[in-house]
């Protein structure tokens, strides 16, 4: 395999209206592609021990990593303890295994609207029928939870399978709307997931990126104007980064 480097460049410039590309590793954690993705100002996302060992062995500083799991195993946990990892909770029983480790410290939340989307069944990562974070009806009891535990809920973040289309971007942005109005002014940012599709076949058309960027921008934007503060949006793509660059 081969990886044109200006063509993961050129996505991740597609994408600066954004307050920060993360990147979703599992679509090539080549260190070289890594590293390349750093150098041109992306952060990224890590789903276990070896991605955390991956991303910093490209370069990236701890704070640039975001821990993103339904559950700690050990070796995370170690990885996380060591170098300060931020971590984004997919379940409660986490949330209350970090807050007890590293007391005071903030978290993200990843929540299942209740719904998911995806281009094949096996890549829908939300709704009743997927393991992934936290169920959108228990999203009050696990922020109220978090301040008891004095874990201050930073962030949100949603990922409900690789496919986008628009009619579901468009629950899903209501959806972060309603989950930000549960956390409040804390809330320094949201996370519209991954999921941007990209072209398999002669003639289909590209994915339109300003429409889904605008569609997540406005929504920061009205969650601003609801909670008193606007939050960071980041986005965090996997695939649409990388898959047009391998030959
Ligand atoms: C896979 C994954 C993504 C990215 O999905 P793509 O379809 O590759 O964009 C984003 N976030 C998480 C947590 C993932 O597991």
């Amino acid at each position: 395999w081969v990886y044109d480097g200006a063509v993961i460049e050129a996505r991740i410039r597609s994408l600066a209206a954004f307050d920060a590309v993360r990147y979703a590793q599992k679509a090539n954690s080549n260190l070289a592609v890594l590293a390349l993705v750093r150098r041109a100002g992306a952060v990224v996302d890590a789903v276990s021990a070896g991605e955390i060992a991956r991303a910093l062995a490209a370069g990236f500083a701890p704070r640039d990593v975001t821990f993103t799991a339904d559950l700690f195993d050990t070796a995370a946990l170690a990885w996380i303890g060591r170098h300060d990892v931020p971590v984004n909770v997919g379940s409660p029983d986490m949330l209350a295994q970090y807050a007890s480790r590293h007391p005071g410290r903030g978290v993200t939340l990843r929540v299942n609207p209740g719904f998911g989307h995806g281009h094949a069944p096996q890549v829908n990562t939300g709704g009743e029928t997927s393991k992934h974070g936290i169920w959108h009806a228990d999203l009050p009891d696990v922020v109220a939870h978090a301040r008891q535990l004095g874990a201050p809920v930073t962030g949100l973040h949603v990922h409900i399978g690789s496919g986008s289309d628009f009619d579901h971007l468009t629950r899903t942005c209501a959806a972060m709307e309603g989950f930000a109005a549960i956390v409040g002014p804390e809330l320094e940012s949201i996370s519209a997931g991954g999921g941007l599709p990209i072209p398999y076949r002669d003639g289909e058309a590209p994915f339109d990126v300003e429409r889904f960027t605008r569609a997540w921008l406005d929504t920061r934007d009205r969650i601003g104007r609801a909670i008193g503060r606007a939050p960071r949006v980041e986005v965090e793509p996997g695939r649409y980064l990388v898959a047009e660059s391998g030959v």
